[in-house]
């Protein structure tokens, strides 16, 4: 009997509740155990999947290898191309063992569509196929209101989803202990089908890859940093946010060991409204809401707005400004260094996600998907629920979404979040002299020749989108 620890978007050996019971149940029954992972980079393009999170996937998992070696797990990381190829594995692995396949589960809809079918697979050569819903402290269905719904409104959700804390308390779970050595003899019969993982690309070397360490940061961010996020956070020139997200996307980390160690760090402050720790753990509830909200609204997924009515907006569409926007030419120093940032880095700060978001849709009417799409293509923490959120959020066309009247103003967003212009003279250093309100609106002087000119003017933009959201919603 084998015990399949299949690894997806939880690759950490520390709190995983699916490596944890298959050792657990191995010492018991007297199976081997190993992890598998396959990549699927045709799968990874159809999602838009960033190249920089396919090479921070890739490094990890043969970080993970040897992780799990000295624990005597073998990882097989082989590579496949499109979710389809996963049963070339299980297959071949049927063939030869009794299996027990242990997993995390995964919400998407190829994902639950793969795993229902190799989960038949596995059944009908008699093995087991056990799922455990850990990508939440709070797995999406657990927080519904008195009367059973799914919560469409982040503030009573969050409510409900501390109350539920309260009374659970978080438990991770350790990592297990080594296991004698293996002498399993899968390799060479899978591997035949199909090749070993290939080696990264190391375009996300910034980010390191090594559990330890990426625990470590989190664990100092909710030592040193934590106290002064609610301060900082919306300053994208300052380094004021955790930057775990692409580790929470994967899997690297946990929500629940970053929330037991927000717990045991700001022991006194965590549950106090504004501390620092409190909004940080606001933030790791919005991730927990959109998840709830893809399970809840299956439209989601095929990138449906969650208001019916804005499926109707006559977005304009216009290429030449969209991909201004994508190159960060728009001639809004703030947006422009927002996507530079996007580009060079694949990351980008919340405050100018919202920014460049808003931008998109409401300055130059372009359909929220494709900045969704762009988004997803070039972000090492693309993740489906917070991105499509986050753009619904945005457009004013999702649950909890921005008033449609309320527009940001990119000039004095600027003005407000990147006060000294520190980053967008990062960014842009074509505006590097300039000081003052210049350096967020460049153009009353005649503007900067090394700099574009901008591609709209908001005032004018803004009528046009108040008309077309009014088009929609007076037909209700
Ligand atoms: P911190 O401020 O330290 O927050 C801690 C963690 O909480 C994050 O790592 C993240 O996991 C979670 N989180 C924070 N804010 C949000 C949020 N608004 N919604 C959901 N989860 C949140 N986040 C992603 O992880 N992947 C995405 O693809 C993504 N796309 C976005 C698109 C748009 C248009 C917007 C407005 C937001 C998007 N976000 C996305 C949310 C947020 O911008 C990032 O999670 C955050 O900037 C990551 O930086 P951090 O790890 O330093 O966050």
């Amino acid at each position: 009997a084998l015990n399949v620890v299949w690894l997806r978007n939880d690759l950490r050996c520390y709190d995983n509740a699916a490596l944890s019971s298959a050792v657990e149940d191995a010492s018991k029954s007297g199976a081997a155990v190993m992890a598998l992972y396959i990549a699927t980079p045709k799968t990874w393009q159809l999602h838009d999947m960033a190249a920089i999170k396919q090479d921070l996937i890739r490094r990890r998992v043969l970080q993970l290898q040897q992780e799990m070696a000295a624990l005597n797990i073998p990882l097989l990381a082989v590579e496949g191309s499109s979710y389809q190829q996963v049963d070339v594995v299980f297959t071949a692995l049927c063939r030869q063992f009794q299996l027990k396949v242990f997993v995390q589960t995964e919400y998407e809809l190829r994902e639950q569509q793969r795993d229902a079918a190799i989960e038949q697979l596995v059944l009908a050569n008699m093995g087991q196929f056990i799922r455990f819903d850990t990508q939440c402290l709070m797995p999406p269905g657990t927080v519904r209101t008195q009367q059973g719904d799914y919560y469409k409104v982040f503030t009573p959700f969050k409510r409900s989803w501390l109350a539920q804390l309260q009374q659970q308390g978080v438990r991770c779970c350790a990592r297990p202990a080594m296991l004698p050595a293996s002498n399993l003899q899968w390799t060479q019969q899978v591997m035949t089908d199909l090749p070993a993982m290939k080696e990264a690309d190391n375009s996300s070397q910034q980010w390191p890859v090594a559990e330890t360490q990426v625990l470590q940061l989190m664990r100092n961010f909710c030592r040193d940093k934590v106290a002064d996020y609610q301060q900082l956070r919306d300053y994208p020139a300052i380094d004021g946010t955790s930057k775990l997200s692409a580790y929470l996307a994967i899997g690297v980390v946990s929500a629940a060991q970053c929330v037991a160690r927000l717990q045991l760090e700001a022991a006194d402050s965590w549950l106090q409204e504004k501390s620092g720790a409190a909004v940080w753990l606001s933030e790791l509830i919005w991730r927990e809401f959109y998840k709830h909200i893809l399970v809840a609204y299956p439209n989601l997924i095929k990138h449906q707005p969650f208001q019916e009515d804005t499926a109707a907006i006559r977005w304009r569409n216009d290429t030449t400004l969209f991909n201004a926007w994508c190159q960060g030419q728009t001639g809004f120093p703030i947006v422009d260094a927002a996507m530079r940032q996007l580009n060079q880095t694949g990351w980008m700060h919340n405050r100018l996600r919202m920014i460049s978001a808003s931008f998109l849709v409401k300055d130059l009417h372009i359909d929220w998907r494709w900045g969704e799409r762009y988004f997803m293509s070039k972000l090492i923490d693309g993740d489906f629920a917070a991105n499509n959120g986050g753009w619904q959020w945005a457009a004013s066309t999702g649950t909890d979404a921005a008033p449609y009247f309320r527009i940001f103003n990119p000039v004095s967003q600027s003005e407000k979040f990147d006060p000294k212009g520190d980053f967008i003279r990062y960014y842009l250093p074509e505006l590097a002299a300039l000081q003052g309100k210049l350096l967020h609106w460049p153009h009353t002087t005649g503007g900067i020749k090394a700099y574009c000119k901008p591609v709209v003017d908001h005032a004018v933009a803004r009528k046009l989108t108040l008309a077309l959201f009014a088009e929609v919603k007076q037909k209700n």
